[in-house]
């Protein structure tokens, strides 16, 4: 693997709430090579998005960092004060955030957008050579020139996904996270918008972190997948092994509830819901939900151990090499 762009070490997240505290992200770390796709999946609440805030200190009250380092290019970003940070945000790492269409500004044109973010971070060029480069920012991602002058509403979603992913990209990024960044799209729409996202990495030569839980639009982006459980990662690993033969019994569980074209018939889900995040069973947080759950996965949590040449799985059959 090539050096890693971005490594985020024993990152820890948690939220004040009135009952107890809510740990969101406990201990992830993971690494991030230059130009790779990962994906992180996971059910609603498990708590990928707020990672994916936390790398970009982006988490605010209740929540809060509560530990870890997250290092860009081997610079520790946690010491940066708030002004470094504003400034790496975009230049450094790009954010596609959740339902981001709908956070464009809906009475100002979407080329008055990508302008404000160059402005923002004191990008300063002639009027001809920002239209240009807004121009150029556009085709990037697949909209005409002219979609400059349109104000968002004069957009179908996939359009303005696209903008948003124009204006992540506009200091071109060394990395991008995207935040599901097909939601609320139909099929065919994803479809388009995960191409433009794909070619636009590449032509960057930007690493991407692709947050969602649609495992089967995962499979086809990503180069390695990360599964999260209860704010932990549970496995990491290249997407075809993760596919064929997933290790961790939360990821097969996940991968059996996919429709699939051969096997048709009833769909299966996984037992049970996922544990509050402020009241965690003991030891492993999935026993309650395992089929595979034995006697020391009720008082030891397990600890992500490395299996084969590039996989590592928390589990304590895993460990045992079963
Ligand atoms: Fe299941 Fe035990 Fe593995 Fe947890 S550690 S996933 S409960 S077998």
């Amino acid at each position: 693997m090539s050096k890693p762009v971005l490594e985020v070490s024993d990152l820890r997240v948690s939220f004040a709430h009135p009952l107890g505290v809510v740990r969101a992200v406990d201990g992830v770390s993971f690494s991030l090579a230059s130009g790779e796709r990962l994906g992180l999946a996971g059910e609603s609440g498990c708590g990928k998005s707020t990672m994916a805030l936390a790398i970009l200190r982006m988490i605010r009250p209740p929540g809060r960092i509560d530990g870890g380092s997250v290092r860009l290019d081997g610079e520790e970003l946690s010491g940066l004060d708030e002004e470094a940070m504003r400034r790496l945000r975009l230049a450094g790492i790009a954010l596609v955030p959740q339902g981001s269409m709908n956070s464009l500004n809906p009475v100002m044109r979407i080329g008055q957008q990508i302008e404000d973010a160059l402005a923002d971070h004191d990008l300063s060029l002639s009027r001809a050579a920002l239209d240009a480069r807004i121009a150029d920012l556009l085709s990037t991602v697949g909209l005409r020139p002219t979609v400059a002058r349109m104000y968002p509403h004069e957009l179908s979603g996939g359009m303005k996904q696209r903008a948003c992913i124009a204006i992540a990209i506009c200091l071109r990024p060394r990395v991008i996270i995207a935040d599901e960044p097909t939601s609320a799209l139909d099929v065919v729409v994803q479809r388009q918008v995960m191409e433009t996202l794909a070619r636009v990495q590449k032509d960057l030569g930007a690493a991407v972190i692709l947050v969602g839980h649609d495992m089967g639009l995962m499979a086809q982006f990503v180069d390695r997948l990360g599964i999260m459980y209860a704010g932990r990662l549970v496995e990491v690993a290249p997407v075809g092994e993760m596919v064929t033969a997933p290790r961790h019994p939360y990821t097969r569980a996940l991968i059996s509830s996919l429709p699939s074209l051969e096997h048709r018939g009833g769909l299966q889900g996984i037992p049970g819901l996922a544990p509050l995040l402020r009241d965690l069973p003991p030891g492993c947080a999935f026993h309650p939900r395992c089929p595979l759950a034995f006697e020391r996965c009720r008082r030891e949590p397990p600890t992500l151990q490395a299996v084969g040449e590039n996989a590592v799985v928390a589990c304590h059959l895993a460990e045992a090499g079963a």
